[in-house]
């Protein structure tokens, strides 16, 4: 099974005409909340894809944020390893979309910069593990660093984009950036050159509507995109990383868990939210068929 060790966070979205200059108050409309956060987003499409046994250690916070949290979770089939962080607040995201298309967004992680490396549950009946950058960088380290030593497949989400500390880097199987967060983890602009300059087994880099390219081992490959009505391409990324590792763990070979992640993707933009947006296997399948 896949355990997604993470973020978790509930969003508060707002839309405006405008973005708020400082100092300024708009009135805004149509409040919304959606649950959030890259690593719970990633769990729910890793369940959704259908077939993969998934957990997620996530950190709630003391407040009645954390229900909500943990409710889109349960509802996605996701098994959950919960740390409740006394006295801190779950993680929230204040949104502001406006309706130039431009947005704002205010992040605070909370309980999701508690988690710690001893949080990490046993790991029996784990095969892979899957990891992004919104909880501290020496934990996500310490967490990589365990599994890899237990044989796991570890795989990193790696945004947003940091320097990734060669340990790091050691002890993961896979890495699945976008062309932003390679740019920035390699300076390298050239695609092609950026999937070498990484010392990891495989590496995957997704290019939005194009779809996405990769390098196996000395091998490369391309998967384009498939061709959809996008409105709303928020978790895109998420739903790639979730679909993708579910597929591998499933001993799906990568140009097949690459195909199935990048329909899974393309679906999920043509629906609202991040994880409510998350399409399910059958769906998959039907893009899959044509
Ligand atoms: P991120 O959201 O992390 O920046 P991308 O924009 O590269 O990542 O999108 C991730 C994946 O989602 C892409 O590899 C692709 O499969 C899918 N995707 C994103 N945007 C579109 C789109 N407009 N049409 C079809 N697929 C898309």
């Amino acid at each position: 099974g896949v355990l997604v060790a993470g973020s978790a966070n509930l969003d508060f979205v707002v839309r405006a005409a405008h973005v708020p200059a400082p100092g300024e108050t708009v009135l805004g409309r149509g409040f919304a909340t959606f649950p959030g956060g890259k690593g719970a987003n990633q769990a729910v499409a890793c369940a959704r894809a259908g077939g993969a046994p998934t957990r997620m250690l996530l950190a709630l916070g003391d407040d009645a944020h954390a229900a909500p949290i943990e409710a889109s979770l349960r509802a996605a089939g996701v098994g959950l390893d919960a740390v409740r962080m006394r006295g801190e607040s779950s993680g929230v995201a204040f949104v502001c979309l406006a309706d130039d298309g431009e947005n704002a967004i205010t992040v605070a992680p909370g309980a999701n910069a508690a988690l710690r490396p001893d949080h990490l549950p046993p790991l029996a009946g784990v095969s892979h593990l899957l990891l992004q950058l919104e909880t501290p960088l020496p934990t996500v380290k310490a967490w990589a660093r365990v599994a890899c030593r237990a044989g796991i497949h570890v795989a990193l989400n790696a945004a947003p984009a940091q320097a990734l500390p060669r340990s790091l880097l050691d002890d993961c199987q896979l890495l699945i950036v976008n062309e932003g967060e390679l740019a920035a983890i390699t300076g390298e602009h050239d695609i092609t050159a950026g999937l070498d300059a990484l010392d990891v087994a495989a590496v995957v880099v997704t290019l939005g509507a194009r779809g996405c390219c990769a390098r196996v081992g000395s091998q490369y490959l391309l998967q384009p995109g498939f061709a959809v009505d996008a409105i709303d391409t928020t978790g895109a990324g998420d739903t790639f990383c979730g679909v993708l590792v579910a597929g591998l763990s499933l001993g799906l070979a990568y140009p097949a868990a690459l195909r199935r992640a990048s329909a899974a993707s393309a679906l999920a933009c043509t629906r609202l939210g991040a994880q409510a947006g998350v399409p399910g296997y059958e769906q998959v399948q039907r893009l899959l068929a044509v």
